[in-house]
């Protein structure tokens, strides 16, 4: 599934080759992905206009578009884009040679259809920009809603983080996964920074001390680092292949565990992210702490 690794690269794709072309046909017939638009909606609004950026924020990615000659004055919309659980932005030059971001070739990858495109960009120069996506997860949409994501992972600072991770009593994998308080981290991503921050999955957020808060973030930024380094994505970590039945642990040869937090299928190391011993309420003093 493509997470912040994954999306920046089919955005870097964008930024270098299609933007500064002229759009002069559109096929928005997928009336689910590109819903709540209407068959040519989005058609009328970016023929003859040019994609200008392309911005990512977490998985969320949307690109500026041109004024309109002879239209009126001012940008045109932003068309958002987000490639869903397996989508793949393919851009085509004036040659026919085509290239692609997103999520890896994989199973999806062939036989490819015709109807995996599921939104297309026909350029004035003959190539293409669409969204293959075999799984149909993807969505496409005008002017999309960013402010509903929390600041993207890759550009979070210290401060901004330990104060979104610590708030209320959530488990911190579910925290980490939720794109409302810190965008762009999935769940590859979310196990891979907890073990190299040696953390619990599901220590609840209100329990990290003020070094676990720091560890994690460390490990956000060394992960995110090497997977957009490697353009390889999320599923280079170096804890991803031991995500399995009888894996051991690649940095201690513990053996790892599986369990199922925030929903999500979750994997980690049983001696360096064992959960910590409940806090003692014996110290006879008022500590402000609640029994339970
Ligand atoms: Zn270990």
């Amino acid at each position: 599934m493509p997470e912040l690794p994954e999306v920046e690269n089919a955005r870097r794709l964008i930024a270098d080759q299609a933007l500064g072309r002229r759009i002069v046909a559109v096929d928005d017939a997928d009336t689910f992905v590109c819903r709540p638009h209407s068959p040519g909606e989005l058609r009328d609004a970016l023929t003859g206009r040019m994609l200008t950026a392309a911005h990512r924020r977490g998985k969320a990615m949307w690109c500026e578009t041109s004024e309109l000659l002879g239209g009126p004055p001012g940008p045109g919309p932003d068309l958002g884009i987000h490639l869903g659980m397996s989508g793949r932005i393919v851009v085509t030059s004036p040659d026919g040679e085509a290239a692609e971001g997103g999520d890896p070739p994989g199973r999806d990858a062939q036989p490819r259809k015709a109807e995996w495109d599921r939104f297309t960009l026909e350029f004035a120069d003959g190539g293409r920009l669409a969204l293959f996506d075999k799984r149909r997860l993807g969505r496409i949409v005008l002017n999309p809603d960013i402010d509903a994501l929390g600041p993207d992972a890759a550009e979070v600072t210290p401060a901004q983080f330990r104060a979104l991770i610590t708030k209320g009593s959530i488990a911190v994998k579910a925290r980490l996964l939720d794109q409302s308080k810190i965008a762009g981290v999935g769940n590859l991503l979310a196990d891979e920074i907890l073990w190299q921050a040696k953390v619990a999955p599901a220590t609840p957020v209100s329990r990290l001390r003020r070094t676990d808060a720091d560890r994690l973030y460390r490990a956000l930024r060394s992960v995110l680092a090497s997977a957009l380094a490697a353009g390889g994505g999320a599923h280079t970590g170096d804890v991803i292949a031991a995500r399995r039945p009888g894996a051991s642990c690649p940095r201690c040869g513990a053996e790892m565990v599986h369990g199922t937090i925030g929903g999500r299928s979750t994997w980690w190391c049983s001696r360096e992210q064992a959960a910590r011993p409940p806090v003692p309420l014996t110290s006879g003093k008022a500590t402000g702490l609640r029994a339970r």
